[in-house]
């Protein structure tokens, strides 16, 4: 396990962990952040390496390379992948959200009612296969500048598509995710997606979840509130071009 690959991504681990923690108490926050470990385009060894070095929780952002992911990691080592939780954080077409819910372990990518269906749909049918019984959390993924191409909801339609989300059965709100606009500062967009993920909280006291942050701005994300961030350069590196 001391091959040097490991030995790279145990020290970019970390790092990362550090400037979380640091970011926390620059914060003055008592509570903890999530980190998922964002593996897209990185192969399936990095996946093994990663979970050996105690990370828990795994990100990819397309569904083909994800579900291949997920199948090799439990032919290569079981118990290892009985121990990972997938979290599905890129866009998904509706015709392919019930697939998605068969692998998945929490969605942060949800952004319209089919896809919500979608996912409802699989994980009861996974369900009645007996393959996950667990209820599946979602987060809704909000479109800070209503340029929904890029992902999100409009945020005019995120209180209904929450409400219709806490209706389902096999799927549960948990709670906001947001990637920044390209314009403007990360800093002023994370503190207004954490005023529209505190207002998605009152009406829904489950969903208390606020996934934002990544490699280049999570100490921002931090200094608004997020539980989340989604990591993937500053722990794997550059992503091998495809
Ligand atoms: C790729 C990706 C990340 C990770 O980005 P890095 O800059 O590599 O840390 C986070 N969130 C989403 C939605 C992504 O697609």
């Amino acid at each position: 396990m001391s091959d040097p690959r490991s030995e790279e991504l145990s020290t970019r681990l970390a790092e990362t962990r550090e400037r979380l923690d640091a970011a926390l108490a620059a914060a003055g926050r008592q509570d903890g952040v999530d980190l998922v470990v964002v593996t897209k385009f990185h192969p399936v060894g990095d996946v093994v390496r990663l979970a050996r070095l105690g990370v828990r929780d795994l990100g990819e952002n397309r569904v083909q390379e994800a579900a291949a992911k997920v199948a090799d990691l439990s032919a290569a080592d079981p118990e290892l992948a009985a121990a990972v939780r997938w979290n599905m954080i890129g866009h998904i077409q509706s015709n392919k959200a019930a697939a998605v819910a068969g692998w998945a372990d929490r969605v942060h990518s949800v952004d319209s009612v089919k896809v919500a269906n979608g996912l409802e749909k699989g994980r009861a049918r996974a369900a009645a296969e007996g393959e996950r019984t667990g209820v599946l959390p979602l987060l809704l993924q909000l479109s800070l500048d209503g340029d929904t191409s890029r992902g999100g909801v409009a945020r005019q339609d995120l209180p209904g598509l929450a409400d219709h989300v806490a209706g389902l059965e096999h799927v549960r709100l948990a709670g906001l995710m947001v990637v920044p606009p390209l314009e403007g500062a990360p800093a002023v967009h994370f503190a207004d997606a954490a005023r529209v993920a505190e207002a998605l909280r009152r009406d829904h006291p489950g969903a208390d979840e606020f996934s934002a942050g990544m490699s280049g701005d999570l100490e921002s994300a931090i200094a608004a509130g997020s539980t989340c961030v989604r990591v993937g350069t500053a722990i794997l590196g550059p992503r091998p071009v495809v």
